[in-house]
């Protein structure tokens, strides 16, 4: 009999609920985790007293009744609701796109107002949008594409808004009422005391290996368990024999400044291209805090080449169809469950990873 039910190689979002679930359930489970701490890109430590989202703010936001109850198992959340700012070039605009923005940008009051304007922009789109740009421009109208959406965009994905797919940007709400809530979700919140805490919990019935890389010796790992739940890139487990998916990395430069406020709001966007980072964080105003000090982290895209973080896949046709061809092999693998942002190569937020790993979990442990 093999020592462990489950190998888990990531210790993730994904792989932490799966090992929640499977735990619950008296299974045993291995979890590898090649970086020094775990969590993956939730991970959160404490700087001067303040909850640090390492890998850029995270907010958790749901309308999944059971994926809101699952993980108030695990913490208590506060009532933090995500408005950030948009500086363009010093101009500061409210977001999500909301009657804010619209009163700033064309000086109107009234929703009426910022609708003919809109409407008469959105019209140099006649056709379905088959671009980001041409999404936008159909959504929010050119004046709002050119001075929020163009640059961001661009320094984000490192390549022109032609040639991005359009979905990016409809996850953004478009709304002709006063509301800065930058989700449409029903609930929204910051875990109290950060995300760490909620993975300690999940996994603390399972052994764990972190620093260990499944590639230095995988057949010595997956021979340690019946089953593999496997959360890295999806390339990466079949030695990119198909070509390498393409995703964008991201470089992030944390300070500690010496006053209890520097930027007035949790997320500050800088919207034009010149700005070399997408945003700063300051993360006491994730939490409300007092402290004394401050901790900002700043936000810079990158282009991601072997060894550096994958964070966000690049869901354009040609890689889609890529990841189609390798999720083509991965059917075939049947002591191995692909799962999460990596192994699915798709743009998860956290409810929609933590719903995807306990589907899984149900149809794996019943
Ligand atoms: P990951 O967190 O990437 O975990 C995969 C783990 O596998 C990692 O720890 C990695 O080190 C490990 N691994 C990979 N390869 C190997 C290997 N060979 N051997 C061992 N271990 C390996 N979602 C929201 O809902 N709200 C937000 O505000 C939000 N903000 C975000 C901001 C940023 C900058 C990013 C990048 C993501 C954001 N997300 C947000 C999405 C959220 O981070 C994901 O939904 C979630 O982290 C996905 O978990 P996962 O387990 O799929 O992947
Ligand atoms: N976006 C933008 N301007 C902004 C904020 C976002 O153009 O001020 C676009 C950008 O293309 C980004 C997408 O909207 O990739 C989705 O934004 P979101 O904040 O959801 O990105 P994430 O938090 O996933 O990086």
């Amino acid at each position: 009999m093999k020592k462990y039910d489950y190998l888990i190689v990531g210790s993730g979002l994904f792989g932490s609920v799966f090992a929640e679930r499977a735990t619950s359930k008296g299974k045993r489970c291995l979890i590898i985790e090649k970086r020094k701490h775990l969590g993956g890109n939730i991970y959160t430590e404490k700087i001067e007293g303040i909850t640090v989202h390492k890998y850029g703010a995270h907010i958790f936001h749901t309308s999944d009744e059971r994926v809101w109850e699952y993980i108030n198992h695990f913490a208590e959340f506060n009532n933090f609701i995500n408005s950030p700012v948009a500086n363009y070039k010093g101009e500061i605009y409210n977001m999500p796109f909301n009657m804010n923005t619209f009163a700033k940008m064309f000086g109107v009051a009234l929703p009426s107002e910022a609708k003919s304007i809109i409407d008469e922009q959105r019209k140099e789109i006649t056709k379905t949008p088959e671009n980001l740009e041409e999404q936008a421009i159909s959504l929010v109208g050119r004046e709002i594409y050119s001075k929020l959406i163009k640059g961001y965009t661009e320094k984000q994905w490192g390549r022109s808004c032609t040639e991005l797919p359009p979905f990016i940007i409809k996850r953004l709400p478009v709304r002709y009422t006063y509301d800065n809530n930058y989700f449409n979700d029903k609930y929204q919140g910051i875990p109290i005391g950060g995300y760490s805490q909620i993975i300690e919990k999940m996994i603390r019935n399972c052994d764990v290996l972190s620093e260990t890389d499944f590639f230095d010796d995988r057949n010595k790992y997956l021979s340690m368990a019946d089953k593999c739940v496997y959360t890295g890139p999806i390339d990466a487990y079949f030695d990119y024999s198909l070509g390498a998916l393409e995703y964008r990395s991201l470089r992030f430069e944390t300070e500690i400044l010496d006053t209890d406020n520097y930027q007035g709001v949790a997320v500050m966007n800088f919207n034009e291209r010149e700005v070399p980072y997408t945003r700063i964080i300051e993360h006491k105003h994730f939490e409300f805090g007092t402290q004394e000090k401050t901790c900002i982290t700043r936000e810079y895209p990158q282009k991601w080449a072997m060894g550096l973080e994958p964070y966000y896949p690049v869901n354009d046709d040609k890689n889609n169809s890529l990841y189609e061809d390798y999720f083509k092999l991965a059917e075939k693998e049947k002591n191995v469950i692909f799962g999460g942002r990596l192994a699915q190569y798709k743009y998860y937020d956290m409810d929609k990873c933590i719903a995807s790993s306990l589907a899984f979990s149900e149809k794996e442990l019943g």
